[in-house]
């Protein structure tokens, strides 16, 4: 019952959060505009006020201006870094991003958008190559390789508190590969002109399958997630029959249509000719000049979708309930552990689950990933506030680097700050514990 109460509370908050989510940040342009000309009151108002305190303070002096301290303390003591970096924004008036001279390439309307040449014998190709490859098809492990792919785009963050995150949760991934012996390739590239923003990652998964034919998987996970459970594994020997595996409910796909049955911020696809049919279905609703027209296509079709332009998650899930005989039967939705896991109910609980529970379940017990829904620490339109994110992304990043200090015999002293650690094991003079005879040093 519990266990009931708990996955019913998760459909609906994840239900709630990944509608804002993306919608916020397409519908955010529109409402953006509206409020564009009081933003712009209010900026001058501020300029000038500024320009009065500038005035003040070069002849009356400093100290007039400051509160509390007499003006003696550093800066830094009221620093409290978050904050002040988040609402600042250093890094866009430094580094200027050069004009393009490029233009856009042209749509022919006839041709129909493919992510690449057609290709229809892969499984073919690929046995091929294999047979003569056969050393290289298994990880140091012995286990199937698998190749995860993660990014984020090449220009700095809005802010550096969003770059911050970004090399937390690309260290995140390093480690948790690293000891699962998965390669890792994370891209910053725009691959196909026409695919960019959450349409990034199909283009890269392809040329992945097709420059990797040693890899059986690939794995996408949004710079957005982290994992918070590194030990634990998928289990791979589940899924012989499928070419896809994906966090989603049945119930909330099949029967209710809905947009947020699924999420595509963590999938893996099996390195096969039903991948690439796959990718060439669902990037051709994805294209943008056909994203405006799917995009009311989608919500017309698939529960509580607002309109905007076709999605990469609302075309998955359009595909599978308009389509099902053709693609579902190869899909696995996955939900008895968080190959995604929404941060809302996950990263509250961290010292709970680390107090009662042990790594390796992946499950509600010790989330495998947490995926920073709503979120948006580099960018914009975010649906959560940026204190809480940036605070909860933290604690998902030192609740799994736990997991890895704890190798080393350290340990972060509180989850909500990475600044310190602190030892909880003592260091022994016998580490691999051969217990050898001590050398008597003379
Ligand atoms: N992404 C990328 N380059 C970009 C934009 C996005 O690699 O220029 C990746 C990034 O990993 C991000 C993912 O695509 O987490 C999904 O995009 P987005 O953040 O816009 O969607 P959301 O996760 O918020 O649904
Ligand atoms: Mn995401």
């Amino acid at each position: 019952m519990k266990d009931t109460m708990k996955s019913l509370d998760t459909k609906w908050r994840t239900l709630v959060s990944n509608q804002s989510s993306r919608a916020v940040a397409k519908l955010g342009t529109f409402k953006s505009r509206s409020v564009q000309k009081s933003v712009y009151n209010i900026r001058l108002t501020i300029l000038c006020g500024l320009i009065t305190i500038l005035v003040l303070r070069g002849t009356i002096g400093t100290g007039f201006f400051t509160f509390g301290s007499g003006g003696t303390e550093p800066e830094t003591k009221h620093d409290d870094g978050l904050e002040r970096r988040a609402l600042t924004n250093p890094v866009e008036d430094i580094v200027k991003e050069p004009e393009t001279t490029e233009k856009e390439p042209s749509f022919d309307k006839d041709v129909p958008f493919a992510l690449g040449p057609r290709i229809s014998n892969w499984d073919q190709q690929r046995a091929e190559w294999l047979s003569t490859h056969q050393n290289v098809t298994k990880n140091k492990f012995g286990r199937e390789r698998v190749i995860l792919i993660s990014g984020s785009a090449s220009k700095p963050c809005r802010n550096s508190v969003g770059d911050h995150l970004l090399v937390k949760s690309l260290k995140n991934k390093v480690d948790y590969t690293r000891l699962h012996d998965i390669e890792l390739f994370y891209s910053m590239a725009v691959v196909d002109s026409q695919m960019s923003s959450f349409w990034v990652k199909h283009p890269m998964i392809r040329k992945m399958m097709l420059t990797h034919p040693e890899a059986e998987w690939i794995w996408w996970m949004d710079s957005d997630a982290m994992f918070t459970d590194m030990t634990f594994e998928i289990p791979f020997h589940k899924y012989e029959d499928h070419n896809m595996i994906i966090h989603g409910f049945e119930d909330l796909l099949f029967e209710k249509n809905s947009w947020v049955g699924i999420n595509a911020g963590s999938f893996l696809m099996r390195n096969c000719q039903w991948s690439l049919d796959m990718l060439d279905a669902w990037t051709s609703m994805g294209h943008p000049r056909v994203a405006v027209e799917y995009g009311k296509k989608l919500s017309e079709v698939l529960l509580d979708r607002p309109i905007f332009d076709s999605d990469d998650q609302s075309v998955l899930a359009y595909l599978l309930v308009t389509q099902t005989q053709k693609w579902a039967p190869k899909v696995y939705l996955e939900n008895s552990y968080y190959l995604h896991g929404y941060w809302v109910i996950i990263a509250d609980r961290y010292e709970d689950i680390m107090a009662n529970n042990k790594p390796g379940t992946g499950d509600e017990k010790w989330p495998f990933v947490t995926h920073f829904v709503g979120c948006k620490p580099c960018g914009k339109e975010a649906s959560y506030g940026i204190k809480r994110c940036v605070l909860q992304m933290e604690r998902a990043f030192n609740f799994g680097d736990n997991q890895i200090l704890q190798r080393y015999g350290y340990q972060h002293r509180t989850l909500n700050s990475s600044k310190e650690i602190g030892r909880v094991r003592v260091d022994s003079a016998d580490p691999l514990g051969l217990g050898l005879p001590t050398v008597s040093v003379p």
